[in-house]
């Protein structure tokens, strides 16, 4: 596709997302096409996907069982109402998600979205406590550096501040736990990392401050993503599962970057060997081909509706596309493709060959930290002072440039491939931000 890069009006009624728009416009990055590792750009080149899209193309892209499953679905039945009515393949989904699911979660409320399924589970967690009369339970704790999505619920519970600033005064009520990023105890961290579990106590000094029946529930991602790849310290979840179990306060797990293989299991709960009450999810839901999200409960918090009193008989909640038929369809011929190919426990398998090859880039310029887990990695880079950010997101241009896409949050660069990726692509991935690295300023 030809793209005049002289005539940026061309591209101006997109109001992007998370963009710098005016800068985008001026130099546009298109891509045109995809196949399993590989984008192409609007300019015909290929380049190496080192982010599964936005952590979620988790089975590669433009899987033909996927594409096939989505055309006969649109073919067959379009879209049925979600309320009041169903169809079979939302009820098929959602028996395959928690055939995958840890031990405990036993229903599934679908959305369209990670921002939906946040705000979804934070819903639940009100509307459980007042089912079971205890309405007092008001309060929600999230914690600093998470990230929840973008809508009220999210951001409120979430810890990016900028993300927060221009949005008023959000939800009432709301406490943060400490962030885990101990970079001067915890420096080049293979997997989870020594310091930290007691910065889950914190939540005691919130359950002495507010008293425990006015707390309905904390959410955490078990990996934090978007605030630069944070792994859970050990023994941190475990605590945060103990206080949280003692006080009768639910524990959401935020799964929408974790989930669906990225760790090396199904979920993160799994591989850390921790459930909470609920969980959120999207992306690898559908391989991100068709926007679909799914909270997950246990069956107590499901059953205080079932069981509850009559005015409480539904959530009232939901959405016009909760279990829309063609997402249903891209999700279990995504589960599918997991399973066939056995594509989690490959994450697993070649994760140690990730880890190798991303912590040999210590040495390498600028990089001040290595983390990794699964088939998850992050690089951290000393800041340029006087111009944050602007190092990795120079190392984002340059890489693309080069043929491979990576992504950078704040002075962080942020990887998540696709799990099909081979051994020789991880070799182009890590031996291209090498390159890019001793190349900046
Ligand atoms: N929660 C987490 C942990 C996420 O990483 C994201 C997206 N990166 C979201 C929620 C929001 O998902 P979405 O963009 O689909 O709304």
């Amino acid at each position: 596709m030809a793209l005049d890069r002289k005539t940026p009006n061309d591209l101006a009624a997109f109001w992007m997302p998370f963009t710098a728009n005016r800068q985008f416009k001026a130099a546009p990055r298109l891509f045109v096409g995809a196949k399993d590792m590989h984008y192409t750009t609007h300019d015909g080149r290929q380049v190496l996907d080192g982010t599964a899209g936005l952590w979620c193309c988790n089975a590669g892209h433009c899987r033909p069982k996927i594409t096939e499953a989505i055309q006969k679905q649109a073919a067959e039945l379009d879209y049925a109402p979600a309320f009041q009515m169903g169809h079979p393949a939302a009820f098929e989904l959602a028996n395959r998600v928690i055939d995958i699911a840890p031990d405990g979660m036993e229903h599934v409320f679908f959305t369209n979205s990670g921002s939906e399924s946040v705000e979804t589970a934070l819903k639940i967690a009100l509307a459980y406590h007042r089912a079971r009369g205890e309405g007092s339970r008001t309060r929600l704790i999230g914690r600093e550096r998470g990230y929840h999505g973008v809508n009220f619920g999210g951001i409120s519970v979430g810890g990016i501040v900028t993300n927060r600033k221009n949005f008023g005064t959000l939800l009432a009520g709301v406490d943060h736990l400490p962030h885990t990023h101990l970079p001067d105890e915890n420096r080049w961290t293979r997997g989870q990392p020594e310091h930290g579990a007691n910065l889950a106590d914190d939540l005691e000094r919130l359950v002495a401050l507010h008293g425990a029946d006015t707390i309905a529930a904390v959410i955490v991602e078990p990996i934090a993503g978007s605030t630069g790849v944070i792994m859970p310290p050990k023994g941190y979840l475990e605590k945060l599962r103990a206080i949280t179990r003692k006080h009768g306060i639910l524990l959401i797990f935020d799964e929408v970057i974790t989930g669906f293989g990225r760790t090396g299991a199904a979920f993160a709960s799994q591989f850390y060997g921790v459930t909470p009450d609920m969980m959120t999810t999207a992306k690898g839901l559908t391989n991100g081909v068709i926007p679909m999200g799914a909270v997950l409960t246990t069956a107590e918090v499901h059953d205080a509706f079932m069981d509850g009193p009559e005015h409480m008989i539904e959530l009232f909640h939901g959405y016009t596309y909760s279990g829309n038929p063609i997402a249903s369809a891209a999700g279990i011929a995504t589960l599918d493709t997991y399973k066939e190919e056995g594509l989690f426990e490959r994450c697993a398998e070649i994760a140690p060959y990730w880890a190798d090859a991303l912590h040999s880039l210590k040495g390498t310029r600028h990089v001040i930290d290595i983390r990794n887990e699964g088939l998850i990695g992050a690089i951290e880079l000393e800041p340029i002072a006087e111009a944050p950010t602007k190092r990795a997101f120079s190392a984002f241009l340059a890489a693309y440039e080069k043929g491979v896409l990576i992504r950078t949050t704040g002075d962080i660069i942020a990887m998540s491939p696709p799990l099909i990726i081979e051994k020789d692509q991880i070799d182009q991935l890590i031996g291209t931000v090498r390159e890019v690295l001793e190349s900046l300023d």
